[in-house]
């Protein structure tokens, strides 16, 4: 009986005998699924409130900041920086240090929210359509998760999930956007693993017991992919064992976004309290990206300027059951 990703390294080397190890990992699972369900609770609540602050002329930066607060508030933490990505935008906006754009009206606005409790995270996501815009592209989205989810269990294929994705947004007329996934999370990792297509792919892998997917189809009425921009305001550290290898610049910086992010995404800020001047903030940030310390995430554009729509939950794949643990589709439709 192998161990799933899930189970700690210390299980795996200590317990050798088969039976023990059976029960070892489904009570660690247990555990783990504890926080996740949490997680998940404090995400869908975080957005339900979006829904409540999200209206033209309010500025995004503000929204954001409160859906952080109020992730905190909720005893949970951000996994990544609030993402709220209009119109044409698909993902990874989330608004920079003094951002004074502002939420227009007759706009999708996609709001997409990730909580962690120690490490296991819950990401999930909705769009809200403000004003006259076209709602059935939110409608196809949402109705591709939920099409998606349906087919959930152990023994189902990645490849399977997205022929529904695709089939489904087709159906109402638009495309999906192949170049975006969801994705296997697992312990302080938001892409861990295996990817979960928008569109119809010939090769795919079972999804597993014990596992933790983001299921997140994004349905457009432009080319059906997404490009990205010059501008980044998300950034992660690459993984740990890299970074020991490298001769820091500036190891304090570094120090510091590995003990409060671990190798999570992060916005610059959450580093602003730290600095007492922006610009050596800006300075040592270009310098760890110089380096490849640090990822940055490109605003993702639609190709053709498309509208696009964005739902997602997160669902742990047990042996006879599925948990949502965000339930976005309770608060859409
Ligand atoms: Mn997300
Ligand atoms: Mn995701």
């Amino acid at each position: 009986m192998r161990c799933k990703h899930s189970c700690t390294g210390e299980t795996k080397k200590t317990i050798k005998h088969n039976y023990l190890t059976v029960l070892v990992c489904r009570t660690v699972f247990q555990e783990e699924l504890h926080y996740y369900r949490r997680a998940g609770e404090i995400a869908r609540r975080t957005l339900e409130y979006a829904t409540k602050i999200v209206k033209p002329g309010v500025k995004v930066l503000d929204v954001c900041e409160r859906l952080e607060k109020k992730i905190i508030e909720l005893g949970g933490k951000p996994a990544f920086p609030v993402n709220i990505s209009i119109n044409s935008i698909a993902a990874h906006y989330s608004p920079p240090i003094n951002d004074s754009s502002i939420i227009p009206d007759n706009s999708l606005v996609k709001v997409d929210v990730g909580v962690h409790i120690n490490g296991f995270i819950a990401d999930t996501a909705l769009t809200i359509a403000l004003g006259r815009v076209d709602e059935n592209l939110v409608i196809a989205a949402a109705e591709a998760l939920r099409r998606a989810e349906e087919k959930l269990s152990p023994h189902v294929s990645t490849k399977d999930i997205g022929a529904v994705i695709e089939e489904t947004i087709r159906r109402y007329g638009y495309r999906p956007i192949s170049n975006l996934c969801g994705h296997q999370i697992s312990k302080y990792d938001l892409h861990a693993g295996k990817v979960i297509p928008n569109i119809k792919v010939p090769i795919g892998s079972k999804l597993g017991k014990n596992t933790v997917y983001a299921i997140e189809p994004f349905s457009t009425n432009g080319a059906g992919y997404v490009v990205e921009t010059r501008e980044a305001h998300i950034f992660r550290l690459f993984r740990v064992k890299k970074i020991k290898k490298k001769t820091l610049y500036n190891k304090s910086i570094v120090q510091f976004i590995l003990k409060e992010f671990n190798t999570l995404p992060f916005s610059l800020r959450w580093l602003q309290n730290i600095y007492d001047d922006i610009n050596k903030l800006y300075f040592d940030i270009d310098r760890l990206i110089e380096s490849k310390i640090l990822y940055k995430y490109p605003v993702l554009v639609e190709a053709r300027k498309g509208l696009v729509a964005q739902a997602e939950d997160t669902l742990v794949i047990l042996e006879k059951d599925v948990v949502n643990l965000t339930n976005v589709l309770s608060l859409v439709i």
